[in-house]
């Protein structure tokens, strides 16, 4: 199948490790043109290094997107490159706790990584893509928008707050030939996982395989996803072959959760 992504430009966000590493690997392969972003540059040059290893085109622009001036200074560096077709918006997931304790401030700071770079972004590239009539929006949330993940409140407000933004935004926007999805991820090999499984093979006194084990224990497929697994899926929903699929909140999670829709 062609994706029909070549020569289109990307811009991945959350791009130096993880899932979003693995999406902007995968849509260079594609071919397509691939704008990463994160904090740590030198993360972002070894990302472009392996790109253009394999003969394809990056570009890195390091920013903390949850500073508003960083955002602002990314679209200026966007207009600089070109349209940005492909959007696929990320950052890390916020800190752990309980719903009960949870003050404004803190909501306000997740807000500023995990929700207002999504509308920023997505604000300045909409004119863009709307003067093409075509345009892929995709954001990376979890598989906690479905069922709520015990001690991890502002993960489960943000990440429904943003599924919310998406589905109202798909259909002012369809019109267009832009799409706009969520993709929330189940358990998932990577660096955040290990160290959220290592804090809690810690907390509790036992081993990590021990905490592993527990993990995989509540995924029918009995083990986790590889970054990989969930690039592929994010980068059929950013070509242009996903052109009918929009307002959808995909769980890519080997069977994980209970719930029947
Ligand atoms: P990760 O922490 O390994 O990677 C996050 C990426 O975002 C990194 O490149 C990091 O540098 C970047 N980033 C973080 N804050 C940023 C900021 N302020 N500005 C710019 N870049 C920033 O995370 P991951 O495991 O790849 O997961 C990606 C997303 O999916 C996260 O939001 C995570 O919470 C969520 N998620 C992950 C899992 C999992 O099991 N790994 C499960 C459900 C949801």
């Amino acid at each position: 199948m062609d994706l029909g992504i070549a020569g289109r430009l990307a811009l991945v966000t959350g791009a130096s490790q993880g899932i979003g590493r693995a999406v902007a690997l995968t849509l260079a392969r594609e071919g397509a043109r691939v704008v990463a972003v994160a904090r740590n540059p030198d993360r972002l040059s070894a990302l472009i290094g392996a790109i253009e290893r394999e003969g394809g085109w990056a570009r890195a622009v390091p920013a903390d997107l949850s500073r508003p001036p960083e955002r602002a200074r990314l679209l200026a560096e966007l207009e600089r490159l070109g349209q940005v077709e492909l959007f696929l918006g990320n950052t890390g997931g916020p800190p752990p706790g309980p719903a009960q304790a949870l003050r404004s401030e803190e909501l306000h700071n997740a807000a500023e990584q995990l929700l207002y770079p999504m509308v920023d972004l997505t604000r300045a590239l909409l004119p863009g893509m709307q003067a093409r009539r075509f345009g892929r929006i995709l954001y990376i949330t979890s598989l906690a928008v479905r069922e709520p993940i015990e001690n991890l409140a502002l993960s489960n407000t943000l990440r429904a707050g943003l599924t919310g933004y998406a589905k109202t935004l798909a259909r002012e926007v369809a019109a267009w030939g832009i799409t706009v999805n969520t993709l929330g991820p189940g358990y998932t090999q990577t660096e955040r996982l290990e160290a959220i499984l290592a804090h809690r093979a810690a907390q509790r006194g036992v081993s990590l395989e021990a905490a592993h084990a527990e993990q995989t224990a509540l995924i029918p497929m009995s083990r986790l996803a590889s970054p990989q697994e969930i690039a592929d899926v994010a980068v059929f929903l950013l070509s242009e072959r996903a052109s009918y699929l929009t307002g959808q909140a995909l769980m890519v999670e080997g069977g994980a959760l209970r719930s029947l829709l």
